[in-house]
């Protein structure tokens, strides 16, 4: 195996180790943000469970309204009708007969509006139902989150340390300077440091490279970098459909 193949050989290895650490750290930093994602939701149901029980409350104290009003215009009624036999001229009692009819139409009309809320209670009451089962759900699926999320930290970062030693074995068989030039890219630039590149296209930016460095990419005497993105790049005789995965 020529120099330049061997260095590329122990770049990829390396950018391997560095590809797993990449993903333990984005689960890492995923991992929290999930019960942060949880915590919010169920706030947000608790204030609708509080709006919910606001609507219902409101709903009761109508019925209440309606229910009192109700009862004293009723013992209202019923005094009228134990006077209405003792009063004298027809004019008085024509007039309380006027009175009572009012009473006993204000009357109908509430009893129509407390079916109306009655049914908007009903409906009302169901979406409460609903509201609390979600709450509760969020509540275990919150739980079960946070509880599951210290082990699986603990198992990430156990991971995590265990490739880092395996990383400084992969750099350390990395010539100096070539290790120096792909921390610089990695400190730099968006994971990764070394990409393919198929059919004259860089996989790290999906930007074709300039004929003349892509002539220059399959000589494969030198460690190149791309002149869009700058990351390092190696040669790979493929189609793009066998470059994926890569
Ligand atoms: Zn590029």
């Amino acid at each position: 195996m020529s120099h330049y193949l061997k260095q590329i050989e122990l770049l990829r290895s390396l950018q391997k180790v560095d590809d797993d650490i990449h993903s333990i750290r984005k689960e890492l930093e995923a991992a929290p943000q999930e019960v942060e994602d949880l915590r919010r939701r169920l706030a947000e149901v608790s204030d609708q469970r509080a709006r919910q029980q606001d609507k219902i409350t409101h709903l009761r104290d109508q019925e209440r309204r309606l229910d009192t009003e109700i009862e004293d215009d009723s013992a209202r009624l019923r005094k009228s009708k134990g006077k209405l036999m003792g009063v004298g001229n027809s004019r008085e009692y024509h007039a309380m007969v006027r009175e009572m009819d009012s009473l006993e139409r204000v009357n109908r009309n509430r009893e129509e509006e407390k079916v109306a809320l009655s049914d908007e209670m009903e409906r009302q009451t169901s979406l409460q139902a609903e509201v609390d089962a979600r709450s509760i759900a969020l509540e275990k699926e919150l739980s079960d989150c946070e509880s599951g999320l210290q082990s699986r930290m603990e198992a990430a970062e156990a991971r995590l340390a265990a490739l880092l030693l395996k990383r400084n074995e992969a750099a350390h068989e990395v010539p100096a300077p070539v290790f120096s030039r792909y921390e610089f890219i990695r400190e730099r630039l968006e994971h990764p440091v070394i990409v393919p590149v198929a059919n004259g296209v860089c996989s790290g930016c999906n930007i074709s490279i300039p004929p003349q460095n892509y002539i220059e990419l399959q000589k494969a005497a030198q460690i190149l970098s791309c002149p869009n993105c700058q990351r390092l790049m190696f040669w790979i005789e493929a189609s793009p459909a066998e470059t994926e995965g890569i």
